[in-house]
């Protein structure tokens, strides 16, 4: 493909994220309340006005506005536009990752990004209300492992699976890849939440994490949920700490960090699972010593 189409293509797949991501904001707000996320069409949370289509153009819409309704000037969310944006990103960034540096396949990519979308819902909700919905969870855990078997490159099925591949069935072998997924991320931090308990004396981590998790292992396999386990507490002390400074004493939930953390894995997966790889030899190798 020439230059100019792979940057017309990429622009595309950018403009395609922030709609969707206008799509993600109205279930941001619509799900926690238990309300239908296709009907009404949106309306100003202030004055009940209906939003025009040229005042709801993902990012442009809001700075046109000045980041105020046209009707009771009452000021919006910025939340919007950085939803809008972020998913935008994240198409573009995953399609990169993904398309073009991994040459992974596009159904991989097409579940990837509803993997995403799960993501931004959940940690913007967990962000709002201190709550990760049911429906986002177990939606995710429902649709990773038919994901797994529709879209076998889903996963890395090397090491102890292999047997399955080598026998043509890797359907088999993708599918247990995200149940084996599913089962270590979950219990491991759900022990991790016991554990917690145990020392602090208190919730240390909430279930709706643990069924997060579980739906982060269950698209990402076992290894990129381990070195997600690992890395997000890295990105909680980056926002963590300075909050803990200037005594802002209110916790802050722990979901959108998983994300983030799920994120950049999956992003940099092949470098992650070599890690992880690396790190379990030098264990293996200790176990053999002993
Ligand atoms: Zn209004």
């Amino acid at each position: 493909m020439s230059i100019q189409g792979l940057i017309l293509i990429q622009l595309w797949v950018f403009g395609l994220g922030l709609v969707i991501g206008s799509f993600l904001n109205v279930c941001i707000h619509r799900i926690p309340e238990g309300l239908s996320i296709v009907r009404p069409a949106s309306k100003c949370a202030y004055c009940s006005k209906r939003i025009v289509w040229y005042d709801n153009i993902p990012v442009l819409s809001y700075l046109f506005l000045r980041g105020k309704c046209r009707h009771c000037q009452h000021k919006i969310s910025a939340q919007y536009p950085i939803v809008e944006f972020l998913t935008g990103i994240v198409f573009l960034l995953l399609f990169r990752s993904v398309l073009m540096v991994s040459s992974g396949t596009t159904c991989a990519y097409a579940f990837f990004i509803i993997f995403c979308c799960l993501l931004i819902v959940g940690s913007f909700v967990d962000l709002r209300l201190h709550i990760i919905p049911n429906e986002i969870t177990y939606t995710g855990l429902i649709l990773a492992p038919i994901a797994s078997i529709l879209c076998v490159g889903l996963h890395d099925l090397s090491g102890s699976l292999s047997f399955y591949v080598d026998s043509g069935n890797q359907w088999i072998a993708s599918l247990l890849a995200s149940l084996i997924g599913i089962l270590v991320s979950g219990g491991l931090i759900f022990l991790c939440g016991v554990f917690g308990k145990l020392v602090f004396r208190r919730d240390a981590m909430g279930f709706g994490d643990v069924k997060l998790m579980g739906v982060i292992g269950g698209f990402l396999g076992w290894k990129l949920a381990v070195a997600t386990f690992f890395i997000a507490p890295f990105f909680g002390l980056l926002f963590g700490l300075p909050r803990l400074i200037l005594k802002k004493g209110n916790m802050i939930p722990y979901g959108p960090f998983l994300s983030l953390a799920a994120f950049v894995c999956l992003l940099f997966k092949d470098f992650s699972i070599k890690t992880i790889d690396y790190y379990l030899n030098i264990y293996l190798s200790i176990f053999q010593l002993l």
